[in-house]
């Protein structure tokens, strides 16, 4: 039987980067997409993958990516992340703005533009990757906030205009991964990023993959819906376990 098409978005590092090999060890040919080209070759040459410049927050970007893509039966929209963590009187617009693009429109722009394709597949599947930002707000994190409480809601209502279609919708919403999330949230500052994650035993990019390949081997008719999937030392966005340094 021909391997089933999962396509990643954001697979340039983190996340994606271990969901894109996760799921070519699990059999499946996998496509990715980031904006770093360089970096996405790096992930995707040596498993085999094949690496396409995206930008989920370009509409012309994600329809020549989609134009190339032949079949579908899993769309991972991983791509996204936070700018910034000022309280909401300190608010930059184009950080809200730019955070709304990557977290809410570019999973809409990637799901509406592969959507036929996933149901001519006959068994496709969108998993996306939320966060529990998406069912808690924080202090700073109003903007980021928003956009995970966004999306979650569009994929909730996904989920119901589907029904009887043989697409499932599957939403992994994690705690604190350790990636490059911070050093992007903090313009670049290592020193910042990390912090967040001083004395936690943070999860692991593959730790989150694996829950993602768990969802997309499930048989055809079991719908994993929602994951929510936290270290040990983490019991809300805010409440964490550090240990002494
Ligand atoms: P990361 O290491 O910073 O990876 C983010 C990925 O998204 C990169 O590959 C980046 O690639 C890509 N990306 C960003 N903007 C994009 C755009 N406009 N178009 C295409 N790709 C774009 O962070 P991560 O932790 O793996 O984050 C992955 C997902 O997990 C995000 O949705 C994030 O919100 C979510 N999440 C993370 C955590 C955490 O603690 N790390 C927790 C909960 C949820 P390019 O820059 O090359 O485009």
């Amino acid at each position: 039987m021909a391997p089933k098409t999962a396509v990643v978005t954001g697979a340039s590092s983190g996340i994606g980067a271990a969901c894109a090999r996760q799921l070519v060890e699990a059999g499946f040919s996998v496509v990715v997409g980031a904006r770093r080209l360089p970096r996405l070759h790096e992930v995707a040459d040596p498993i085999g993958a094949t690496a396409r410049s995206l930008d989920v927050t370009d509409q012309a970007s994600v329809d020549s990516f989609c134009a190339e893509i032949d079949e579908c039966h899993v769309l991972v929209n991983n791509a996204g992340g936070a700018l910034g963590l000022e309280p909401i009187a300190e608010t930059v617009d184009e950080k809200w703005e730019q955070m709304f693009h990557m977290n809410v429109m570019g999973p809409m722009r990637m799901t509406r533009a592969l959507l036929p394709k996933l149901i001519a597949s006959g068994d496709g599947q969108v998993i996306t990757i939320g966060s529990i930002a998406g069912h808690e707000s924080y202090p700073g994190g109003g903007g980021y906030n928003a956009a995970k409480h966004g999306i979650r809601a569009v994929m909730h209502a996904l989920r119901q205009e589907l029904l009887g279609q043989p697409v499932r919708v599957t939403q992994i919403d994690p705690g604190m991964v350790e990636t490059e999330f911070s050093i992007v949230r903090f313009g670049g500052d290592a020193d910042r990023a990390s912090t967040v994650y001083r004395g936690v035993e943070a999860l692991t990019a593959d730790d989150v993959a694996a829950c993602v390949v768990f969802a997309a081997t499930r048989p055809s008719h079991v719908n994993i819906d929602a994951l929510i999937v936290k270290p040990r030392d983490q019991a809300s966005a805010t409440n964490l376990y550090r240990r002494p340094s």
